[in-house]
């Protein structure tokens, strides 16, 4: 979880809470199938969203509405494989289906492989990921 672009608690950043949005109502506006991620929180604040077997989760919060907005906003995908994949800086789905190519560590396109429970990386990159994220009882 959480491998994607993941800004917790971002303060007055409305550009980045604004493009999150925006990569939402594209993915939406692209046939994405979407439900609310939550029963008591708003589609619109927390957005599950499923196409061909991929699967996207989308926060935008606004925390505290004062007169400078504190923002929770996250963007994770993960590739039918149930790894996650880089988030484009604007929604494209040629690029998020590329994604599976791409090392999360050294951004290299080519063949990746899992490590911990959803990471993607290349060959190249795979010991010392798997070192920092996989150790004796990581998955009890
Ligand atoms: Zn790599």
């Amino acid at each position: 979880m959480g491998l994607g672009r993941n800004n917790v608690n971002m303060k007055d950043n409305t550009q980045e809470y604004n493009n999150a949005c925006a990569f939402r109502d594209a993915a939406i506006a692209d046939g994405w199938e979407h439900h609310p991620t939550y029963k008591l929180e708003s589609e619109d604040r927390a957005c599950s969203l499923s196409k061909d077997g991929w699967k996207m989760m989308i926060f935008t919060r606004k925390l505290l509405p004062k007169a400078n907005y504190y923002y929770s906003v996250s963007i994770s995908i993960w590739a039918p494989d149930n790894l996650a994949v880089q988030i484009p800086d604007a929604y494209n789905w040629d690029k998020i289906k590329n994604g599976v190519n791409i090392c999360s560590e050294c951004k290299n396109n080519g063949e990746t492989f899992r490590y911990g429970f959803a990471g993607r990386c290349c060959k190249n990159c795979l010991p010392k990921l798997q070192e920092k994220h996989e150790y004796p009882g990581w998955c009890d």
